[in-house]
């Protein structure tokens, strides 16, 4: 069912077991058949247009990026061929827009919901993993600098004393469509955000606490944020979010409290919203979570479900 969920699908063979062949990375990395995505300071390269897609360099052009490149990662295997994520985010645009013309950086949340998926899926990989890159460059343990090992997916700790191993990281958070029961097919619990633009309205979300199993992170959300009770807390499915680097997992709950009491720290307004409200939201100025996220696709389902 996630299937169709943005940022998701297994386009490209991760080939984990190749990360430690140091030998094998050296010589993917001289191959001219071998293709680099590039990433910029939380950017994505793309050939811009209107219909965006990934820039995939190879030959001479990667050889450029590859030299260029603070970071390279190995991201997997697309066709059977190595497929790089180079990072060039110690270098000014300007000083690397020849390197990479015709394309253009662009940030994902813009493009992604334009294009075709499975692209999208390897540049939110890309991009999730060079911010990562970026923040671990010292260890958080003693703080001596660390190095890339592991084709770029693990920083080593250089200090003899320590060695400490450092591994990409994902932040849990839960999403949840509430939905109570009543005329008209029932009501979705729908809430606006103080940082949403005008008139979005989405689903309830948050992090996952230490110790806390996820269908509890979903009920402790739905009660902080808007003072409903929920039960029957069902996974739904999930999808990376590498904005920068959450792992969202998706849920439906049925409230048993229906009186709605949101913290206005986390909410500007929250309400039960019934199918028939929401194909009104056009004539309010109101308007559903972005088209990419699985705030979406949760409600989308709904929707559907008469
Ligand atoms: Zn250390």
């Amino acid at each position: 069912m996630s299937a169709h969920l943005f940022y998701t699908g297994a386009v490209l063979d991760r080939a984990a077991h190749l990360r430690r062949e140091e030998s094998w990375f050296a010589e993917r990395l001289r191959d001219g058949e071998s293709r680099v995505l590039t990433v910029w300071r939380d950017n994505n390269l793309i050939h811009p247009g209107d219909e965006p897609r990934a820039a995939v360099l190879t030959g001479d052009a990667a050889r450029e990026i590859l030299d260029l490149a603070g970071h390279v990662v190995f991201l997997g295997l697309q066709d059977d061929t190595a497929v790089f994520a180079a990072d060039l985010s110690q270098h000014e645009e300007d000083d690397i827009a020849p390197a990479v013309a015709p394309g253009a950086f662009s940030d994902l949340r813009k493009v992604g919901p334009i294009m075709e998926r499975g692209q999208g899926m390897v540049l939110a990989y890309a991009r999730g993993l060079m911010v990562w890159h970026n923040s671990q460059r010292f260890c958080s343990e003693c703080g001596a600098p660390t190095e890339s090992r592991e084709a770029g997916h693990m920083h080593k700790c250089v200090s003899p004393g320590c060695g400490r191993e450092h591994y990409p990281r994902t932040d849990p958070a839960v999403i949840m469509l509430v939905t109570r029961d009543g005329p008209d097919g029932g009501a979705a619990l729908l809430g606006h955000k103080p940082n949403f633009p005008p008139g979005i309205y989405s689903v309830l979300a948050g992090f996952v606490d230490p110790g806390e199993t996820l269908e509890e992170a979903v009920a402790r959300e739905v009660m902080e944020e808007a003072g409903v009770a929920v039960t029957d807390v069902r996974y739904q499915g999930s999808q990376p979010w590498p904005f920068p680097s959450s792992l969202m997992m998706g849920f439906t709950a049925r409230a048993t409290t229906y009186d709605i009491t949101f913290d206005r720290e986390e909410l500007e307004d929250a309400q039960w919203f019934t199918r028939a409200d929401v194909a009104r939201f056009a004539e309010m100025n109101r308007r559903l979570a972005r088209t990419d996220s699985i705030a979406r696709w949760l409600i989308e389902t709904w929707l559907a479900k008469k």
